[in-house]
């Protein structure tokens, strides 16, 4: 009976929010303002949103100057005390944080909050070696419950949805993150996770799933399993599905559309800031609307560090503004992309964000997985029989991505290697089981023989990546 209250209460007072919201803005689509979980938040005017960011960057500065030695010896440095920044703007004054300040830190150095406050850690792959590790207190899996609450809202999913999680559960923030939202919306959720697809789309049919979150390729994944299975469009009732976690195109939006009868929106986020719903696209899909009362987003220049203005491309920076286990200021994505200038039709102001066009390192997102280049050369030079020469090839067969590492033999190995075939599949296995216990997904190997291997200069030297997806 308390529950009934309680939601009626709730449900109340967000149908006067939204009013309210709605109210105040001229151009809204009427159809969207249903859409909206928390208007106070996401409809906020520019002023109060800006005094809001302003008020929590003084709060999260003094908290890390005390809580976090790495941070106050950064700032110490720069001659910066918490008392210098009080207004949004201040935020220029800030040290980047970057991936390798984290993976230096390793594991807990850049945790701000107590253990004893930690509930949940999450772990996302480092560049080399260490993974990244996250903690969340008990108030961070409460804001971001919240913020994947909005996203979910804003694709029109409610607490009469059936919502399946095809993100993979684990150390990965995809699964227990969508997980926390959809039980706040209220909706039912199915924690399918990855894998066993069959299952799972037997699922989708007999129960009449509504909602779907997984990465854009495993839906078109789990469409093909369909197809294989003889299960039709019109035999399952999906209507909405949250994707990302990679990068996607219009072209994969509408076959994902076309062959599983849902809309698709983009959901964005990464670990080191909280996990997926840092940003979420609204029923006019132009661009993803950022949580930016929590996460404040900043657009440099990733060569000379210079902020630059909405509207122009550049690399994707977050200050996290309300996190308690692990803040993060001006945290440097290497995701490129840019802010979207004007305000959107479906009533939320908060600032959107583009697609994401590229990234400022090497980075390859294979299976939803971060993958590094660097992750494989630290595997082949801590192996005697291989020259640092190697090369990865990522392909899409069957919509699901593959990799295969080319690795060159050294001279010495190579002859007593290439003579027995039940030698060279050893090696290979040998080397495919490191490269699996190091990047978390199966790669193929294969040994070259030495000085097979091209050389090349720049970024994407020792990357083949056939996928079509930028
Ligand atoms: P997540 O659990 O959200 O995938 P990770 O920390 O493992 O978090 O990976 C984050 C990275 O994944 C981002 O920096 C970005 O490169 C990529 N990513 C996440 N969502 C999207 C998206 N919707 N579109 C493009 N890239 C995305
Ligand atoms: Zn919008």
């Amino acid at each position: 009976m308390a529950n009934v209250i309680l939601s009626l209460t709730f449900f109340c007072s967000q149908r006067k929010k939204v009013y309210f919201c709605t109210e105040r803005k001229l151009l809204i689509n009427s159809n969207y303002k249903k859409m909206i979980w928390n208007p106070n938040k996401e409809c906020m005017s520019r002023d109060e949103m800006s005094a809001l960011q302003g008020k929590r960057l003084h709060k999260i500065v003094k908290y890390v100057y005390h809580n976090v030695p790495f941070y106050r010896h950064k700032l110490q440095e720069m001659d910066i005390t918490p008392d210098d920044i009080q207004t949004i703007e201040d935020i220029q004054k800030l040290p980047f944080t970057t991936k390798k300040d984290l993976r230096d830190n390793y594991p807990f150095g850049l945790q701000a909050a107590p253990p004893s406050e930690i509930i949940r850690i999450h772990a996302s792959s480092g560049t080399t070696g260490n993974p990244t590790i996250v903690g969340y207190t008990r108030k961070d899996i409460g804001v971001w419950s919240e913020c994947m609450a909005r996203c979910l809202t804003a694709y029109g999913v409610t607490r009469d949805d059936i919502f399946s999680v095809a993100y993979g559960y684990g150390l990965f923030t995809g699964g227990l993150g969508a997980h926390n939202g959809v039980e706040m919306v209220g909706a039912s959720v199915v924690p399918a996770s990855t894998g066993n697809t069959e299952k799972h789309a037997r699922l989708i049919r007999d129960l009449g799933i509504t909602g779907i979150a997984c990465t854009p390729s495993y839906a078109l994944y789990l469409a093909e399993t369909m197809d294989r299975m003889g299960i039709k469009k019109d035999d399952i009732k999906l209507r909405v599905g949250a994707f990302g976690a990679e990068p996607w195109t219009e072209k994969m939006r509408e076959e994902i559309e076309e062959r599983l009868g849902l809309k698709g929106f983009n959901i964005y986020g990464l670990s080191e800031v909280m996990g997926p719903s840092v940003s979420y696209e609204c029923q006019a899909q132009h661009g993803s609307h950022i949580n930016e009362d929590h996460f404040y987003p900043e657009i440099i220049n990733p060569v000379t560090l210079e902020p630059l203005p909405v509207g122009q491309q550049g690399e994707l920076v977050f200050t996290t503004l309300t996190k308690e286990g692990m803040p993060v200021l001006r945290y440097r994505t290497r995701d490129l992309c840019s802010l979207l200038p004007g305000q959107c039709e479906c009533g939320r102001t908060s600032v959107r964000m583009s697609a994401i066009h590229g990234r400022s390192d090497d980075m390859l997102i294979i299976r939803g997985i971060n993958v590094f280049p660097s992750q494989v050369e630290s595997v082949v030079l801590s192996m005697k029989e291989f020259a640092p020469r190697y090369m990865l090839i990522v392909d899409r067969v069957n919509n699901l991505d593959t990799l295969q590492v080319q690795v060159e033999l050294r001279q010495e190995y190579f002859t007593s290697t290439f003579d027995t075939p039940a030698a060279i599949d050893e090696l290979e296995k040998k080397l495919a089981g490191k490269l699996k216990s190091v990047l978390s997904i199966a790669a193929k190997v294969k040994l070259k023989a030495p000085n097979t291997i091209e050389r090349s200069q720049g970024k994407s030297a020792h990357v083949i990546d056939n996928r079509n997806i930028k």
